[in-house]
């Protein structure tokens, strides 16, 4: 019997102590309306039982984990037909490396990328009826939980600031890999990354992902081999150019993003969810990585 509740414990009374927080994301401006000191971890078990420590109930700007949601969303809809138009290799550059739009195709490198999310964001645009309020409905409908949404004042703030995912839609417009107004596209991309959620919502949002494509209220929202196919781009493509590094201290498939939240899970066990807005220089969240790094190892639970 693994006593998780010690194990959290004591890893936010380690945290708590570190003097170097990280740096809080400031390129979108409406981001830095948060406190450095915030710090939340939720467990979830496959099993069903929770755990937390906290701030686990306070919503945050979820940003690039959203990729991973909208990735699940858009495998649901239109199935293999995608990978005509992104590939699934790890970039080793930072998220918004333009480069990685590999020019001569116009085949963004893998989806958590963000020409690649751009690509799926497009593939949704073209798929839903009404887009926004359709992908908000899937959130909360795999979560169970009505109370998300966006944050609007994040969407704008990161429409004025963004100046590279305007290039990176229109140069895969030029390749042809962007179907709709680069505008309607950027759109939904800025609104689906600045969703607010807690610790909590995301360990229960990312539980499909855990169970084999079943989603908490146990319907089939994933075959198992899109599950397994999102939790092996989550390795190797989750953490932008520290994917190798996230594998090596913490051993887990995950997603994080620039608001300093990062969900991992271990297929059959468990989902987990951190947020620290503190960043790294690779964009990670510092103390989140710290985490569950601790986790891993005093649970003894990874991949590896
Ligand atoms: N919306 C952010 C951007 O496109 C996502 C950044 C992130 O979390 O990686 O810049």
């Amino acid at each position: 019997m693994i006593e998780y509740q010690n194990i959290l414990d004591s890893i936010n009374q380690s945290v708590i102590k570190e003097q170097n927080k990280g740096t809080i994301a400031s390129y979108i401006p409406e981001l830095t309306n948060v406190d450095i000191n915030d710090f939340g971890i939720h467990l979830q078990l496959v099993s069903g039982e929770q755990f937390s420590v906290g701030n686990s109930h306070q919503p945050f700007s979820i940003q690039s984990i959203s990729k991973v949601l909208s990735l699940a969303l858009a495998m649901s809809q239109v199935g293999t037909a995608i990978w005509e138009r992104l590939d699934v290799e790890p970039s080793g550059n930072p998220f918004n490396h333009l480069s990685l739009l590999e020019l001569e195709e116009g085949i963004p490198r893998n989806p958590f990328i963000n020409s690649g999310a751009i690509v799926i964001a497009d593939i949704l645009v073209s798929n839903l009826k009404n887009p926004k309020a359709d992908f908000l409905n899937y959130v909360r409908d795999i979560t169970g939980d009505n109370s998300i949404d966006y944050n609007y004042k994040v969407a704008q703030s990161e429409k004025e600031t963004g100046f590279n995912n305007y290039a990176a839609a229109n140069l895969l417009k030029s390749f042809n890999n962007l179907h709709n107004d680069v505008e309607d596209v950027l759109d939904f991309y800025f609104h689906q990354c600045a969703l607010e959620m807690t610790c909590q919502q995301l360990s229960k949002a990312f539980f499909l992902f855990a169970n084999k494509g079943n989603c908490l209220a146990n319907k089939a929202r994933l075959t198992k081999s899109q599950a397994k196919r999102i939790n092996a781009i989550m390795l190797t493509c989750g953490f932008y150019d520290e994917a190798g590094e996230f594998a090596f201290e913490v051993g887990l498939p995950g997603k994080s993003g620039v608001g300093g939240g990062i969900v991992a899970l271990l297929p059959n066990q468990f989902v987990i969810s951190v947020w620290s807005p503190g960043l790294n220089e690779r964009g990670n969240s510092k103390l989140g990585m710290q985490a569950l790094e601790q986790f891993t190892t005093l649970a003894n639970q990874s991949i590896f």
